[in-house]
């Protein structure tokens, strides 16, 4: 019935069935659910027997052939009308219940070891999605599919083709937070699928019932999504009897109308990038939502409004005039191999942090110009930088809050020392609440370029996300600018603006995206949005020449700069190769588009 009226108006409803969560199932097949090594339950939080929640099933159980059923039913229940299948809920933990000891065996894997039953939870997840999948495109060919974990990672990569586009659910008020989105959707986008933000009208998150998402905040979760070229979608969820509530429609509603007016002028873009972040996830995965290291990365990043990807091994290095390795990039032979490709085919820079560019041995790759002699022993430490950080950083030491490496320079300048504290503190030696006052410098470096790579010896990027010590960024700032030469954009747009530019070839058109929304943390459990604050004299420089070899169309031929909201014809002029313009108020979201 709901779905008849949904098509009555013209919208598609794919059905939703939750595959990890199933009270119904749970309730009835206890030896379905999965055990933890002392036998005990996983669910949504630590629920034991007594406590109301989900338990989680276990996909190495006759459940997966219950759920197959189910899928079946579903789809010959819709038929013709079937608009899709939404699968929730898809991921196994690592299980040590009866029927994953006994195919861990099969495999010869331990189930002892909490390693080998990490390795077979991920197996479990690649076979289940196979599994599913197979019996989908065996009643319907062309049924779109989507599988929820609720991230997307590089390790999508074994099931990529079974999925026939992504949605990028993320709750900013709930544990993914305002740097999930960002970060998952420059990933995402890459990944040659259409793409879809998803985040919810609750106030906090999933089955906040009775609460509304601030105004302010869900207008930036949605124009954010558009701005990076994705759909967009708000979730909710109804009673049991079927009712929705007007206030939340009204809400929703009011967001959805600017949707609708702004909706065309990024679709079928791309964004125009020049610089692309290695993704940490195809070292190992993290343990939270959003590697600290990534995290660090794209703040750095995308608060001087840099235009940057975020790539695993798989995609094109070819167009990034630099390629940042975040902190903990260790080279496998397939990487050392990618790296040596991306020097032979461009003249593009690399700049790593900490232990990037160190493969399974601990040696360097000759281009880093640099030997490895350990880990360093005192933590904090500081460092005294010259070269290109001469007069952009206090005229003194700076503490690095942060285990780094010792390195000793083979051929690469050095951009900076380490001077070591007069301590190292401990229960015998301490001198105030922190790391003891700087003392003398034993010649190791902290920082060093060589022909293609820039190096620093401490893991800046999960530092500036830990501490948000300015200097960080503006260390990684002024790297990226001697590394660009002239980056594609520069604006004085502060910090906590968003600027994404994307190209649409078949419209001839450039579509910048400038988006002005501040999350506070003004509650103890989430950040929110509550007011626009409009931003005045948006400063635009656009390096023609540089856009023009990114998107390999010359665009030096500019009819016309427009904003869209009020349709506002912009004057620019053109100088240097170089277009500049000034964008007159961001009030929240502005949108201008520049036909060539
Ligand atoms: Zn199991």
């Amino acid at each position: 019935m709901e779905v008849d009226a949904c098509h009555e108006v013209g919208i598609k409803a794919p059905i939703y069935l939750t595959v990890g969560w199933d009270a119904f199932s749970a309730d009835r097949h206890p030896e379905w659910l999965e055990r933890k090594p002392d036998g005990s339950l996983y669910g949504f939080e630590d629920y034991g027997q007594l406590s109301p929640g989900w338990k989680t099933l276990c996909f190495n159980t006759p459940y997966l052939d219950y759920l197959k059923y189910q899928i079946v039913d579903t789809m010959k229940h819709f038929g013709s009308k079937l608009d899709g299948l939404f699968f929730d809920i898809v991921w196994q933990d690592p299980c040590s219940c009866n029927y994953c000891i006994e195919k861990m065996l099969n495999l010869n894997l331990d189930p002892t070891n909490e390693k080998d039953r990490i390795l077979f939870s991920k197996i479990t997840e690649q076979f289940l999605k196979d599994e599913i999948s197979q019996t989908v495109r065996f009643e319907d060919k062309a049924c779109p599919v989507f599988f929820n974990e609720g991230n997307i990672l590089p390790s999508i990569r074994k099931n990529l083709s079974e999925y026939s586009h992504l949605e990028i659910e993320s709750l900013p008020s709930g544990e993914w937070g305002y740097q999930h989105f960002p970060t998952t959707v420059r990933y995402a986008k890459n990944l040659g699928k259409e793409y879809v933000g998803m985040t919810g009208k609750f106030h906090k998150v999933w089955a906040d019932f009775g609460s509304y998402k601030n105004k302010a905040a869900l207008e930036y979760e949605t124009f954010l999504a558009l701005a990076h070229g994705a759909k967009c979608s708000i979730g909710d969820q109804m009673y049991p009897d079927g009712t929705l509530q007007r206030a939340t429609y009204e809400l929703i509603g009011s967001v959805y109308r600017q949707v609708e007016k702004l909706e065309k002028y990024n679709d079928g873009s791309q964004a125009v990038t020049e610089i692309a972040i290695v993704h940490p996830g195809i070292i190992s995965d993290s343990e939270l939502k959003v590697d600290l290291s990534l995290a660090g990365a794209v703040n750095m990043l995308n608060e001087k409004h840099y235009q940057f990807d975020i790539v695993d091994q798989w995609m094109d290095w070819a167009k990034y005039k630099l390629i940042i390795l975040p902190d903990k990039i260790i080279l496998s032979e397939g990487l050392k191999r990618k790296i040596q490709e991306y020097f032979e085919k461009t003249d593009g820079k690399i700049l790593a942090t900490y232990k990037s560019g160190l493969d399974a041995e601990n040696t360097f790759l000759p281009d880093w110009g640099i030997n490895y002699l350990g880990k360093n022993t005192f933590v904090p430490t500081y460092g005294k930088y010259h070269g290109l950080f001469e007069n952009h950083l206090p005229n003194g030491e700076l503490v690095l809050h942060g285990e780094g490496l010792l390195v000793s320079p083979q051929g690469a300048q050095v951009l900076g020392d380490e001077y070591r504290p007069l301590f190292q503190r401990n229960y015998q030696h301490y001198y105030s609440h922190f790391q003891a006052p700087v003392s003398e410098s034993k010649g190791n470096p902290v920082a060093t370029s060589s022909d293609r790579v820039y190096y620093f010896s401490h893991p800046l990027f999960e530092m500036y996300k830990r501490q948000g010590v300015l200097q960080y960024k503006q260390m990684i700032n002024l790297i990226v600018d001697e590394a660009l030469g002239q980056p594609v954009l520069k604006t004085n747009m502060p910090s906590s603006g968003d600027i994404i530019l994307n190209h649409n070839e078949e419209r001839g058109e450039l579509i910048l995206n400038l988006l002005h929304y501040i999350p506070q943390r003004k509650a103890i459990e989430l950040d929110t949005i509550e007011e626009v604050i409009p931003l005045y004299n948006v400063k635009i420089v656009l390096s023609v020449e540089n856009i023009s070899k990114q998107i390999n169309t010359d665009i030096k031929k500019i009819k016309s700069v427009k904003a869209v909201q009020n349709n506002d014809e912009i004057e620019y002029r053109v100088k240097d190769n170089s277009l500049e313009f000034v964008v007159p108020e961001v009030k929240g979201y502005e949108i201008v588009t520049l036909k060539y």
